[in-house]
């Protein structure tokens, strides 16, 4: 016997489940959502907060003349290194409607930072939501309960209901054990995110520096995307490509957060943190927006390019593959380092363009915001000795270590000299996978003979469809404008006009 009847069920309650949700509920729909983590939020939750778009107030505001066919034409630049085809459909719906839905999160209350500068990109575009990723959701779900959204968490989709090929519910493991079966009257929309949390999905599609990176959020096993494969043959499509951000470096999180990351991102809150990242001395603010950090930040690759070595807890060096520095670190026992440097080279990432890594609020961290900050991931000594000792490491192997490492980088000893800095443990994390499953442009989920499947939406990783996302701020631009995008036409939607 079903329990539960709704027009729409979103599997998922991450950035794109919760914007679909809002907008069909704004429709009049009623609308429950499944969630199989212990709380609404997903990887979006976790993400630094970077939204890249074209023609926002914050661009007008700073006089960058921007359009969407300029955007549109730089995602060539800016997904140049992934050497396939895009999905130009889907781009055009993201440029488009990216503009739109900066300023929906806006009025929901979420405040943006920025427009930030990342090249290949022609005009600064990257706008950071205050202080981060947690700010979106936290707005996000504010405005979904208002509209009587329901969401269910620790409740896992199992199956789908599927009646004469048309998808018309879900079978879901409540958070008792329970087996439960909710109808969808309009449609099933799955928003579950990527497969990144799948050691399984993981092995199929890449090799074993990926398969052995740490996932950064564990709760998204790509389970929904399988069964849409199972049940319809659906394609998973890109789901072996490697961006350079799989896998990726990043320091681990802080075992014993800040209290300020327990403040609400409320728009008054927001509104104090922003008039104090314009109007106070950065030395005062962006220690305390350093602390806000909920997520795990990842340094550049510029820092082994430039000479930075990665040294392993036993003081041996890593070896460094500039393009994609953890690929050797998840091959390490542990995949744990540190990343060391002399004063010279240290002092090279206090400004713009050397940065350590980017952060929420104020776009790009560098070392001494990480020193002022970051006592966990921040380590300084005199001698090497010194900082080995800090470490936990033999002084000895360190020692050698670097003395090979700067002689094969052509520095002599004359040019070394301390302070000498260790920022980490860092390892190697797949941040998230990049297949999603085979879309039109409405973001109906498509059987193997290209068709859509009746009732069957996605959206966010689940629903990416092959479209190309490199660069920052991409992820969470198509997690909401591909969320809303669904959101706003199943109300509208007469049955018959499924099928094309
Ligand atoms: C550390 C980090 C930093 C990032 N920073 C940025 C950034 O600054 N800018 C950017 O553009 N992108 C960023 N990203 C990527 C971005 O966060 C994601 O691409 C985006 O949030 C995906 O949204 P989503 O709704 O598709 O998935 P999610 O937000 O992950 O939501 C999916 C939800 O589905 C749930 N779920 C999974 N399986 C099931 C199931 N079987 N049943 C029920 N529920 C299920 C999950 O628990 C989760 O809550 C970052 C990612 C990480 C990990």
């Amino acid at each position: 016997m079903p329990s539960g009847d709704f027009d729409v069920v979103i599997v998922g309650a991450g950035g794109s489940g919760l914007a679909c949700a809002i907008e069909a509920a704004v429709q009049g729909a009623s609308v429950w959502v499944c969630e199989k983590g212990p709380q609404p939020g997903g990887a979006t939750a976790w993400a630094v907060g970077a939204f890249t778009t074209s023609s926002s107030p914050h661009q007008a505001q700073a006089g960058v003349k921007d359009s969407i066919d300029q955007h549109f034409a730089d995602m060539d630049l800016v997904n140049a290194g992934a050497q396939r085809p895009d999905n130009l459909l889907l781009r055009r719906l993201l440029v488009e409607q990216a503009p739109p839905t900066l300023r929906w999160l806006m009025d929901l209350g979420v405040r943006f930072m920025g427009p930030y500068a990342e090249t290949p990109h022609t005009q600064p575009r990257m706008h950071n939501a205050v202080p981060g990723g947690a700010a979106l959701v936290y707005h996000l779900l504010a405005r979904a309960r208002q509209l009587g959204v329901q969401v269910r968490c620790q409740c896992e989709l199992q199956d789908l209901m599927v009646e004469t090929g048309r998808v018309t519910g879900v079978v879901v493991r409540d958070a008792d054990g329970s087996t439960r079966y909710v109808r969808a009257r309009r449609a099933v929309v799955l928003a579950s995110g990527d497969f990144s949390g799948s050691r399984a999905m993981r092995a199929r599609f890449f090799a074993a520096p990926v398969v052995n990176a740490e996932p950064v959020y564990e709760q998204n096993t790509g389970g929904p995307l399988e069964l849409a494969e199972r049940l319809f043959s659906t394609a998973i499509v890109n789901g072996d490509y490697a961006a350079f951000y799989i896998p990726r470096l990043r320091f681990v999180p802080a075992s014993s957060p800040s209290w300020v990351t327990r403040l609400p991102p409320t728009r008054g809150i927001t509104g104090l943190m922003q008039w104090g990242l314009k109007r106070l001395p950065p030395s005062w603010i962006r220690p305390f927006m350093m602390r806000l950090v909920t997520t795990v930040l990842g340094p550049e690759p510029a820092l082994f390019k430039q000479g930075a070595a990665m040294i392993n807890p036993s003081g041996q060096a890593v070896k460094v593959d500039p393009a994609s520095p953890a690929r050797a670190l998840t091959l390490e026992p542990g995949n744990l380092a540190y990343i060391v440097m002399d004063h010279a080279l240290a002092s090279r990432f206090e400004a713009w363009p050397h940065f350590i890594s980017t952060a929420p609020g104020i776009a790009y961290a560098y070392l001494s915001d990480y020193r002022a900050a970051r006592p966990d991931i921040f380590h300084s000594a005199a001698s090497l000795t010194a900082l080995a000792e800090r470490l936990g490491m033999p002084a000895d192997e360190l020692e050698k270590s670097m003395q090979a490492h700067w002689q094969a980088g052509g520095r002599s000893a004359k040019d070394i000299q301390g302070p000498f800095y260790a920022l980490g443990p860092v390892r190697g994390y797949i941040t998230i996978t990049e297949g999603g499953l085979s879309v039109n442009e409405k973001l109906q989920v498509l059987d193997g003979q290209q068709q859509p499947i009746a009732g069957l939406w996605a959206c966010g990783s689940a629903g990416q469809g092959g479209v190309l996302l490199d660069g920052h701020g991409h992820h969470l631009a198509w997690a909401f404008v591909s969320g809303r995008h669904v959101g706003r036409q199943l109300m509208a939607l007469n049955q018959t006009q499924e099928r094309p």
